[in-house]
């Protein structure tokens, strides 16, 4: 099909909703290094993992060899409110920057909660509740997941309290609005509400949390109330399966019309929006199917990739949280308040870590600056405001295509635009008042935290 022949927006239809998630793991010769119990150092069971999360979900999680799971109907329902998401052939980008790049980007920000979370979220709440519990207990970094959550529990009526990082709570009271609008209980991380809390305050009074601290919150509210399973909106093997929608669609969508992409791009937090964009790429690449450049790209102020260490660690602060095998920065790394929110957490999926260890993917960081830069250039021309972590993987896109027109290369660029940024405009007016600052940590910070990793 010839070039112009590509519509500015590629929808799918209804029915092309994928009715299956695709679990990348399936395909990988090396799997990812299972959960560890943090008392005997042993593979965490499925017994061991029920109390802290939904029974389908810990068989999802420890599941590395079926390659499709059925989407349940009424999660299907759900989807079909914002799904299929558009993929959109950036044009006007291309234009301005007069490269001979095509760009794509998979947009997940047109639902309420302004991002891809909401994908996992309807998931974990469906099986929540098929499981007859009362409620879900959660933390949330710059709001996002906390977002998707109160609005899947409102939907199948389940209690959902949320721990929120105290640097968000404060510089995003709108975030925790929508929040209580959807029903939640939205309490700022670290609090005196529980005894990891208390005990991180203690340690160190006037911090402003992290997601680390957070989670231990949560966790320990969900295991000491009955009725109670704790969920995760990143870095788990589940939460990567339910955003595989992405992917699959951006593939679907490419297919349509002949299009391959030469270089596929995401932000990475915990790596679930990048796991499930790249999914049905990098299960043809593991399978030996096409070639695909993959690109993580994380902020320069918490660069797990491209500075952490492949090890053991524990995914929060408080160190009761299972250990998990991950490029990570140690989880007593507390990241610079920077405006990144959704970029912050110390660790990075277990399954992107084992894929980017074996060489099939590449990482990049990027300070927070020239990604407003390029978050405020996109949005001049493309017209949506994009969100700060998704503006990670523009900068890159743009990037790669200015390197493209220097060699004259056209190449196609496909990348994950996860979501919009209109929580984030205190980030935006910090950046046009040139206020923002490019905090990076020293060797010496990553060090320190890195000496307290577990030894395992
Ligand atoms: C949470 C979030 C991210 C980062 O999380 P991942 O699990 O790495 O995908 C990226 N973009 C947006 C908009 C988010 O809300």
């Amino acid at each position: 099909m010839s070039e112009n022949k590509i519509p500015y927006k590629i929808y799918l239809s209804e029915d092309e909703v994928p009715k299956a998630w695709y679990n990348l793991r399936a395909d990988m010769k090396n799997k990812p290094a299972p959960l560890l119990n943090p008392g005997t150092l042993k593979p965490l069971t499925a017994e061991e993992l029920t109390p802290i999360f939904c029974e389908e979900l810990v068989k999802q999680e420890l599941d590395e060899n079926t390659a499709f799971i059925d989407i349940p109907q009424e999660i299907r329902d759900f989807y079909r409110m914002f799904r299929p998401s558009p993929l959109i052939r950036a044009y006007c980008l291309e234009e301005k920057l007069k490269t001979p790049a095509k760009i794509y980007y998979k947009f997940e920000g047109n639902n309420t909660s302004g991002s891809h979370k909401l994908n996992s979220a309807i998931a974990q709440a469906y099986y929540a509740k098929k499981q007859g519990l009362k409620g879900v207990t959660t933390e949330t970094g710059a709001g996002q997941w906390g977002t998707a959550l109160s609005m899947a529990c409102s939907y199948f009526d389940l209690d959902c309290k949320v721990y929120m990082v105290k640097v968000s709570y404060e510089q995003k009271p709108f975030r925790r609005e929508v929040m209580r609008t959807y029903g939640a209980s939205v309490v700022p991380s670290p609090s005196d509400t529980t005894e990891v809390g208390r005990k991180i305050l203690a340690e160190f009074p006037g911090t402003t949390g992290s997601l680390g601290c957070a989670i231990s919150e949560a966790v320990e509210v969900a295991t000491k109330s009955e009725g109670y399973r704790y969920v995760l909106g990143s870095v788990l093997n589940q939460v990567l399966l339910h955003q595989s929608v992405i992917g699959l669609e951006a593939k679907a969508a490419m297919d349509k019309y002949g299009v391959k992409p030469d270089i596929i791009i995401g932000c990475a937090g915990g790596g679930s929006n990048l796991g499930g964009l790249i999914a049905p790429f990098m299960g043809e690449k593991l399978r030996g199917e096409a070639d695909y450049r993959i690109i993580a790209v994380e902020p320069a102020s918490c660069p797990s990739f491209t500075r952490g260490t492949y090890a053991y660690d524990f995914c929060d602060t408080g160190m009761i949280c299972p250990l998990a095998k991950m490029y990570t920065l140690g989880s007593s790394f507390i990241p610079s308040a920077n405006h990144a929110g959704g970029l912050r957490f110390h660790g990075m999926s277990s399954t992107l870590s084992q894929l980017y260890d074996d060489g099939y993917m590449e990482a990049t960081s990027v300070e927070q600056t020239s990604v407003f830069e390029a978050a405020e250039q996109f949005a001049r021309v493309e017209g949506i405001l994009p969100a700060p972590e998704s503006s990670h993987a523009i900068r890159v896109a743009i990037d790669e295509a200015m390197k493209c027109k220097e060699t004259g290369e056209e190449k196609t660029i496909l990348f994950g635009l996860t979501g919009t940024g209109y929580f984030d405009l205190v980030a935006y007016e910090k950046f046009h008042n040139g206020e923002m600052s490019d905090y990076i940590p020293t060797d010496e910070e990553i060090a320190a935290s890195i000496a307290k990793l577990p030894k395992v």
